[in-house]
């Protein structure tokens, strides 16, 4: 994930809600290593040192992620580098789903796989990354990736699929595996749409930096930037944007669907 725009908040929109704290089991589903260490491991950080328990599920390995390194070497390298990021901000339980890095497709397929970890995991809070067309609100933003928009519709069409007996029965026929419908919330970060928001501290934004340096290969491979500078751009540069609409606050917004 390279892009972000968040014209609503540059316009100075109405102050954002506050992201609901009242659950302890998060889980956050997305499509490539380093799509939540762009901003969103940094409210990760905040509610794991709060004792809540976040576990990551990848639906790939980004192994088309880096145009010098062949995809069984990336797969392997981005692998490595999601875990030690994960661990950074008090993640110890990432899963690779396995689909194919850059032709993910919307759809049953996909429904399956990410419905059969919500009914593993019972969170009662969903987290994935902009589904959208674009990365920002205002005509002509960047255009978003084919693998975003069709994991973030994929999982808010799987949180109902998890709850339905008679949709993908066959995984319950495995041992203590049951429907689950206790998912309360779908968060969408790095939304043009954002509504809600969670203030992180200076501990959490300081991991959420550190998670995103973990991805050193995929970085050096992406900019001639030093890794320091760029990563802290991008994780300062999000939070502060995000502070506008929260009393000044440094913060990660979603936009959140309530189910
Ligand atoms: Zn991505």
């Amino acid at each position: 994930m390279t892009a972000t725009a968040r014209s609503a908040e540059e316009q100075g929109a109405e102050r954002f809600a506050a992201m609901p704290e009242d659950w302890t089991r998060a889980l956050a589903v997305v499509a490539h290593p380093d799509d939540l260490e762009y901003g969103a491991a940094s409210a990760v950080a905040e509610w794991t040192a709060r004792g809540k328990e976040v576990v990551y599920v990848l639906a790939t390995r980004g192994e088309a992620g880096i145009d010098t390194m062949e995809p069984a070497e990336a797969a392997r390298v981005r692998e490595e580098e999601q875990r030690a990021s994960a661990a950074v901000v008090g993640v110890t339980e990432v899963e690779f789903l396995d689909h194919r890095d850059g032709v993910l497709e919307e759809g049953p397929a996909l429904r399956r796989d990410i419905a059969a970890a919500i009914r593993r995991h019972r969170p009662e809070l969903v987290i994935t990354v902009n589904h959208h067309d674009t990365w920002g609100d205002a005509p002509g933003s960047p255009w978003n990736t084919p693998d975003h928009r069709a994991l973030g519709r994929s999982v808010l069409d799987a949180v109902g699929d998890a709850g339905n007996r008679w949709i993908f029965s066959d995984q319950l026929e495995q041992d203590g595996v049951l429907p689950w419908s206790g998912v309360r919330w779908v968060a969408v970060a790095a939304s043009p749409a954002v509504t809600h928001a969670v203030t992180v501290g200076d501990e959490a934004t300081r991991k959420g930096l550190a998670s995103l340096l973990q991805h050193r290969s995929y970085i050096e491979a992406l900019t001639d930037e030093d890794p320091e500078t760029y990563a802290r751009s991008i994780v300062h540069g999000g939070l502060d944007q995000y502070a506008r609409r929260n009393g000044g606050q440094r913060a990660v917004a979603f936009e959140l669907h309530p189910c």
